[in-house]
């Protein structure tokens, strides 16, 4: 089935450039470090590795392999329910690649792991506890799995050391089944984000993402907003979905940009700390350069 769709003129994607890039980037080959940016060929790259205004570059770092244990209706992640084991040295090493790379600002995401007794929280959080020890001025956002709600798992990665703990809700509650795997829902992932509020030292923020596009009215992103805000979440991100094959759901709608930038002035009225709100953003984008701005306001 084609989408149906065409892409508007906004969709339009950028051209990597600045001298922090370069620079980055030359590092990047000799440390053997893979970013979601490059692989994801992101668009934003330029901006978010040149650091923009506060020059607070921001990097995007998969860590647990490239294999998920779930299947989202939106994602090109690939999928088995036995991926390989994590390898050992992954936290070491990762943190001591980013440490010497010259990042300001990096999102350690990861799949999900519900093979993982402890679905990978104890490698996120090792992999944070190190990168901090060896760079105490790095900022670091955790970007976690749901770890199916568990408590232990969200208090271990909570208290880890990190800056900016990042859950995404992904779309608004009443499309949940529809776009997420089943077994993630949005009562689960708005509990983990309050407990990460909850378990977290003072003063570190709490982030989710949705994407929109995926067939939901304003008034369901409104009534989200505000659940998420209620939750305790400082930061929200909004993007358009983009269809990455034809085997994944389809784009419902491409929302304008003057639409985005309303979901961010509303955002920002209901007291979110800063809300990121275009065609192009990613829950990741310029994140570094926004921590920094929203810290300064
Ligand atoms: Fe990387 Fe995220 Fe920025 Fe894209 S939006 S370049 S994935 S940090
Ligand atoms: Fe992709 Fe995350 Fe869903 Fe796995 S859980 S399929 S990585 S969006």
């Amino acid at each position: 089935k084609k989408n149906p769709i065409p892409k508007p003129k906004w969709m339009k994607e950028s051209i990597p450039g600045g001298s922090k890039y370069a620079k980055i980037k030359s590092k990047l080959r000799e440390l053997k470090l893979h970013t979601v940016c490059e692989e994801a060929r992101c668009p934003n790259l330029g901006e978010c590795w040149s650091g923009g205004e506060t020059g607070t570059a921001t990097a995007t770092i998969m860590i647990l392999g490239d294999t998920c244990t779930r299947g989202c209706r939106f994602c090109n992640v690939k999928t088995s329910r036995t991926p390989p084991p994590p390898d050992p040295n992954e936290p070491s090493n990762v943190a001591e690649a980013i440490a010497s790379w010259g990042l300001d600002y990096v999102v350690i995401t990861s799949v999900d792991r519900d093979d993982l007794p402890d679905q990978g929280s104890g490698h996120f959080t090792e992999t944070v506890q190190k990168l901090k020890m060896l760079k105490p001025s790095m900022l670091i956002e955790a970007l976690v799995p749901d770890f199916r709600g568990d408590p232990g798992c969200v208090e271990k990665v909570s208290k880890s050391g990190l800056d900016v703990f990042a859950h995404n809700i992904e779309t608004v509650e009443e499309l949940q089944r529809e776009v997420r795997d089943h077994r993630a829902n949005f009562k689960q992932s708005i509990e983990v984000l309050k407990m990460a509020k909850q378990y977290a030292p003072a003063g570190t923020l709490t982030k989710t993402s949705i994407m929109l596009g995926c067939g939901e009215t304003p008034e369901q992103v409104l009534k989200t907003m505000e659940k998420v805000r209620g939750a305790g979440v400082d930061v929200m991100t909004f993007g358009q979905y983009m269809r990455p094959s034809k085997r994944h759901m389809p784009v419902s709608e491409y929302i304008t940009p003057e639409a985005f930038e309303k979901y961010r002035v509303i955002g920002m009225d209901m007291g979110f700390r800063y809300v990121a709100s275009g065609p192009m953003v990613r829950s990741s984008y310029k994140a570094g350069e926004f921590y920094i701005k929203s810290m300064i306001d």
